[in-house]
């Protein structure tokens, strides 16, 4: 079958993409984090006393130089001393910790950012071991250690101290290997550069090497993109994140180095979209929901194909761990009674650490509906489908009638053949994955609560 023909198999239009391509959350949490207010007397943390296993992530908010396209939370400077004197502040954070969490087995370990690998190796290797200093970990091929690297300063000698510290999966922010395109969100990378550090880092035993892409960048075509495509593809990942550009300059400020002339139409980036899973697809890789693809062998197919892919804070994930710490500007930390964020500005996160231990300034305490709907908004992301009796038992009701709205906001998508409702079961249909987060947004009270509250203002 070719590239072409299994999009229509599964009739992925034009017209049904940009029927569904609205703004959506990408589920990461439920609630999503803009629905988190002032932390005042929550303390969501005193539930780490009783985990088993955790996750940890570190963010690291310093760059050397500015991607036009960046919407994240990152430090644009050339002056390491800021980056080391954070890194003293962090471990100070994490200290804080000590105390609240149990000992229970750090199984992930994940270093975001900006550039995490803005850090020389003394300082990776000082905070590593700052952090067995006060949380469980203990290295292994059971545990996942990741990191992001930016493959236009990552120093092959780092991945020798990086694999020493434990760091078994690597992912790189590619975008697009086409020269004008790369000068226009100031990016310059080759592709060979990229090809040396994906196999040096495959010699040293990096387990899982993923790739970040982007469609709908300045100068970027159909066929310019699946040149990068075909590129990406001969380098060989294990995994694929393949993301949408959405211009929005009003909202960040680097977006105005961007010539709003020379970014794609909407129109042009659904062809794109139409063109990259295509290829993606041609070359064995396997879509996990929207924007993530994998190699059949790799163990997020092998759990989505047995029920057993969770999502958490990066992503997908197999291994979900029973809470989160988050350290760093902005990071985000979770436990089962809820959620608490970091302060976004390096200035402000580092005088709240430096003041009371803590930079959490607002924050999220789970109740009994957030608990069921955070449960089946997941069960959408991750399984694809709900099973009615199983959620009818958790709520004491039917399940058609105790959510007879979100039924009704489900409708067309059943038309349109995304969803199969029937009497034991919602489910995703193979064409359908492509909306997960549409179908799941149908159950989010909070995103819907404005639209209850229009209802009950009509009737009253
Ligand atoms: S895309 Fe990455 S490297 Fe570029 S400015 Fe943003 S965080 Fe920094």
């Amino acid at each position: 079958m070719t590239a072409a023909t299994q999009c229509e198999a599964r009739d992925l239009t034009p017209e049904l993409l940009a029927r569904y391509s609205g703004p959506c959350p990408r589920y990461t949490s439920y609630p999503t984090a803009d629905r988190f207010g002032p932390i005042g007397g929550l303390h969501p943390w005193d539930a780490l006393r009783d985990v088993k296993t955790l996750s940890l992530y570190v963010h690291i908010p310093f760059c050397h130089s500015l991607c036009y396209f960046c919407a994240c939370n990152k430090v644009i400077t050339n002056q390491y001393g800021l980056a080391s004197s954070y890194l003293d502040v962090l471990l100070e954070e994490a200290r804080w910790y000590k105390d609240k969490v149990a000992d229970a087995p750090v199984i992930q370990l994940h270093l975001g950012g900006g550039t995490p690998t803005f850090l020389n190796d003394t300082d990776l290797r000082r905070m590593v071991e700052g952090l067995s200093g006060i949380f469980n970990l203990t290295p292994g091929k059971d545990v996942e250690y990741s990191i992001e690297a930016d493959p236009r300063t990552l120093r092959i000698e780092t991945l020798d101290t990086l694999r020493e510290l434990g760091f078994n999966r690597l992912s790189k922010g590619i975008q697009d290997f086409n020269p004008q395109v790369q000068k226009a969100i100031n990016r310059l990378c080759g592709a060979d550069q990229v090809a040396a550090l994906t196999s040096a880092a495959r010699d040293k035993g990096f387990n899982s090497i993923s790739y970040d892409l982007i469609y709908g960048l300045p100068h970027q075509t159909v066929a310019s993109l699946e040149r990068t495509i075909e590129r990406v593809i001969e380098l060989a990942p294990d995994r694929i994140a393949l993301y949408h550009y959405a211009h929005l300059p009003h909202r960040f400020k680097a977006q105005r180095l961007i010539d709003t002339d020379a970014t794609p139409s909407a129109a042009d980036k659904i062809d794109m979209q139409l063109a990259a899973v295509a290829a993606l697809e041609a070359a064995g890789f396997e879509s996990l929901g929207m924007d993530h693809f994998a190699r059949p062998d790799d163990e997020l197919c092998r759990a989505a194909r047995e029920g057993a892919l969770k999502r958490n804070f990066q992503g997908y994930t197999v291994m979900p761990a029973d809470a989160l710490v988050g350290l760093g500007a902005s990071a985000i930390s979770y436990t089962s009674d809820g959620f608490w964020q970091n302060q976004h500005k390096v200035k402000e996160y580092v005088a709240a650490v430096k003041e009371t231990g803590s930079a959490a300034f607002r924050g999220w305490t789970l109740d009994a509906d957030d608990r069921l709907r955070q449960h089946i908004v997941m069960e959408l992301m991750c399984r694809m489908a709900l099973d009615k009796a199983e959620i009818s038992a958790m709520v004491r009701a039917p399940f058609d009638a105790y959510f007879a709205p979100e039924l009704a906001r489900l409708a067309p998508m059943v038309a349109d053949g995304l969803v199969q409702d029937d009497a034991a079961s919602l489910r995703i249909t193979p064409r359908g994955r492509w909306f997960a987060r549409n179908v799941a947004s149908a159950f989010d009270a909070h995103l819907h609560a404005g639209e209850n509250q229009t209802r009950y203002s009509r009737v009253l």
